[in-house]
Order: C-alpha cells, then structure tokens, then sequence
C-alpha cells in the first residue's frame, strides 16, 4: 500500500482504489480501540463483527465508525454515560446512526461520555475520565470527549457526537479536531438519548473539515420520528474552497474579549489575518446579548432535562433499587439518588424548581425571552456578514480535576458555545495552532442552514493553516503526517 489514509474521505479512496482493505482497517481500528488507554470508549465490537464484502461498494466502504453512548443502538449497551441506564441496550437504533450504517459505515464502538451529556470535561461519566491524547493529565473536553479522544488518537478515523451547549465543538477544540454542530433540525434527533431537546443536535467529529461534510451529508433529513426534523435544502458536497474572497466575516467584541487566555487570542488573531490574507474582509461587530447566554442557557437546559430524565424511575429502563417500606415513591427516589450522578442532580433540582408554579415565569420565561433577543442579534449580524468567528473555547484543555468543584467555572468553558445553540445556527470548530504546546480551536459560524458555506470556508481555512495544525504521534491504525512539532504520528 501507498501512503496509509490519513483521513476518512482518503481511507474511503484508498478502499475503492483498492490500496486499503475495509477489513484490514476495521482490525486495526479494533485492536487500538481494545487497547485505548484513554477510556474513551464505553463499548467495542468484535473484531468478527467487521464489514462484509458488500460495504466496499456503499459510499463509507465499510470504514469504522464510533458514537457517542447516549445514541441508541438496538442490542448494543447506550447508556448515555449514566449508572441509571448501565447496560441498557435498546430495541431501536437511533435515525442518524442508521442512515451511517445504511452508507456504509460499521459501527466499531461507543464513546465515552459526560452523564447525560452534561459537562464540559468528560469528568461527569459513570464511566469514569476520558484522558486528552495531547497529555493525560487534562480533559478532552465534553460531552462528547471519548469521541473527540478517539478521533485526536487515531484509533478511528471519524466519530458522532452531540452538542447541546458546545459538547461538539470544545472537545473537538480541546482535542485539535474538526466538530460541525448543524442547524437545529438537520439531523433526527429519534434514539438521542435526551438531554435538553430544543438544542440537541448530532454531530461529526472528524480529522478534516471535507470528513466533517462527508458524514454530515449522510445524517440530514427529515425524520418522520422527530417532528423538529427538516429536509436539508441542498446538497451537501464535499467541500473545495481555497480562497474566501469576497466573503465578510463578523468578529463580535462579546465573545473575544475578556477570560479569552492570552494564547488562544493571539492564536485566533493569527486567523484573523489570515482571513484577510485569503480574501476575505473582516469587521468588529456586537452581539449585545451573547453575554447573557450562558445564563439563560442554565436554566432552560436544566428546565428541558428535569422533564426528560423524569423517566428514568426505576420502571421502565436500566437500574431499579427497590424500596424498604414497598412504597413505589421510595423505590423512584432510592432508583434516582443511586442512578444519578452530582451534576444530573443538581440540573434536575435546578430545572425542577425553575419550571415550578411561581417561578416559571420569572426564570425560564425570562430566559425564553433573553433566547430570543440572542437569535435577533444573530440575525442581525448575518444582515451584514456571512459568517461571524470566534474562539471555540476560552481556554485550551485544563487538568483533570481543575474545575470539578466549581460548577460556574466548568460551565464558563461554553461562553463562546452556548450562544449559537440557543440560536438554533450552525457553527463549526476547526484546528486554530496551540496555547502552552495544546490545541486550540477556532468558530466559524453562519445562519441557519448554511453547512454547504460554512464548510467551504472552514475547509480554505484549514487549508491556510495545515503548518499550523497540532497534531499527535501516538500509535494509529491511521496516519498523521508532520505536525508542528515536526513529529509523524504514523505506526510504521
Ligand atoms: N457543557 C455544556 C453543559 O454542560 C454543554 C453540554 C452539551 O453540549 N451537551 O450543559
């Protein structure tokens, strides 16, 4: 074989060019993700259970594909990071994975992730940490961590993740990957383990901005299973783009101003210039509500989670603690108090008391009415520009236990995230250069149903800035070529 793929869109190329076969990758694949030592799966499939013959000619050839835990996966253990949900393995599958399954994909693994999807580090599974592939004593990101850790280790060439708040985008920052959350509505939320369902979406996790588009292109559409699904309006093509000329990006003061760390500004003003550089005008503009998303995030995120976790009561799925007096209400609280980690706890009491008569109107009304405002300055910004930038995270990864015992701290870590959820729009983050030797990301973002535009320009940025893309040596089924540091992160 010629140089090994380095990416998913060249392993599915080198499958058809008949360089590479799927099964020779799919062993490999499973054997590095036997041997993870980052915790970043939660289950792996037999190295038996690899594609057939048939899957060469679908359009994934067979390549291995991982999800994130909370996606249902009929037969297969989905537990959405939770003891509540240990080895519940339920009848369906979710739509997003198998429309993946139907192009081609096989489903390798699922990943590691904070309960519920609820946390910014990873560190919120019952699963335990998954560790940065970067350095194992700071946090991939979260929620979707142990696919961004899969995806930065090379153990597999692409993953599903979702994003509520930020849970694609900072760990993909986190982990120097590509993550596209899309337009709320693009993809089918039917067999997402919920969280907060008015901002979940499903997600790529990819090594390139073109991986991102040719998993993307696979999960839209209308689902008839989930009502907030739409048709995507076009296409989606693999992006080309090597110029933005033309093109007007917004830079927002909101979000590129103060708690940004001093490497991650000058990172993301190198990708200012660069912007300019390759044609492109950019302009300060204001998104005057953006600093108060997080705040109204916290409420309605919590408010939507306190309702959809009331399910989990010990009677219809995964654990049940009986009761010492026999009483059913005893039996519910035993079952929640032992299921539920700390911070689901906190968000159920949060969400419950912030929907609860008297309250409702004075906390997740008001937030509703700061959403609003929030997508008008979105709007308004997109009158104007095409796409706006941003860093993806304040911060590049931190260490384990940093900030588990100051939840304010941890959700601080998707100040630059939260607003676009909120808004409903896509956004995509891609490999920005590093702050003290770790990956930074960069926040390209557009107005709903854009991804077409939106990965065309993330696609010239990366491009623009491949000699300044962190990646990792590690061994890999798959290949990394030079990083900054001059290292390849190939296995010979
Ligand atoms: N970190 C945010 C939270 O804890 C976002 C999580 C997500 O996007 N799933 O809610």
């Amino acid at each position: 074989m010629s140089a090994p793929p380095r990416t998913a869109t060249e392993a599915v190329e080198a499958i058809r060019a008949g360089q590479l076969s799927a099964r020779e990758l799919w062993l490999a694949c499973q054997a590095a993700a036997t041997d993870d030592e980052l915790n970043a799966f939660t289950w792996v499939a037999d190295a038996d259970d690899g594609p057939n013959e048939e899957a060469a000619a679908l359009p994934f050839a067979g390549i291995p594909l991982a999800v994130k835990d909370l996606f249902c996966t009929e037969g297969i253990p989905s537990q959405a990071g939770s003891r509540i949900l240990r080895d519940y393995r339920p009848p369906y599958t979710a739509t997003v994975v198998r429309q993946l399954l139907d192009a081609g994909a096989s489903l390798l693994a699922k990943t590691n992730q904070d309960e519920f999807a609820m946390g910014s580090s990873n560190e919120n599974s019952a699963y335990g940490a998954v560790l940065n592939p970067h350095d194992r004593g700071r946090v991939p990101g979260g929620s979707s961590g142990g696919s961004a850790a899969a995806v930065a280790a090379g153990i597999v060439p692409w993953a599903l993740g979702t994003d509520t708040g930020g849970s694609i985008r900072q760990p993909a920052a986190l982990c120097g990957i590509v993550g596209l959350k899309p337009t709320y509505g693009a993809c089918s939320r039917y067999g997402m383990i919920a969280f907060a369902s008015s901002l979940d979406q499903a997600g790529p996790l990819t090594r390139s901005v073109a991986d991102a588009a040719l998993l993307f292109s696979k999960m839209v559409g209308r689902d008839p299973c989930d009502s907030t699904s739409l048709a995507f309006p076009e296409a989606i093509e693999l992006p080309r783009s090597e110029r933005l000329d033309g093109l007007r990006f917004g830079v927002p003061d909101e979000l590129t101003g103060e708690g940004v760390e001093t490497g991650v500004r000058a990172a993301f003003e190198a990708s200012v210039a660069l912007v300019e550089q390759l044609g492109a005008s950019v302009e300060r503009c204001q998104l005057p509500h953006a600093p108060h998303a997080l705040a109204a995030y916290y409420l309605i995120a919590p408010a939507e989670c306190s309702s959809n976790l009331a399910r989990f009561d010990g009677v219809r799925y995964g654990l049940r603690v009986d009761s010492q007096d026999g009483s059913l209400e005893e039996m519910y609280s035993r079952t929640r108090a032992e299921g539920f980690g700390a911070e689901v706890k906190r968000r159920v009491m949060l969400g419950t008391y912030a929907l609860s008569s008297g309250y409702y109107d004075a906390y997740y009304g008001r937030a509703q009415r700061v959403r609003t405002k929030i997508a008008e300055d979105f709007r308004a910004a997109f009158e104007r520009f095409d796409f706006i930038l941003t860093p993806t995270s304040p911060t590049a990864a931190f260490e384990l236990g940093a900030r588990t015992s100051d939840p304010l701290a941890m959700y601080l870590s998707d100040f630059c995230t939260v607003p676009m959820s909120l808004a409903g729009i896509p956004a995509i983050s891609i490999p920005n250069g590093a702050s003290g030797g770790l990956p930074v990301g960069l926040q390209v973002v557009g107005p709903a149903f854009s991804e077409p535009r939106l990965l065309d320009a993330a696609h010239a940025l990366e491009l623009a800035h491949a000699d300044r893309v962190k990646t990792i040596a590690l061994p890999s089924p798959l290949r990394f070529e030079g990083n900054e540091n001059g290292a390849a992160g190939a296995r010979e």
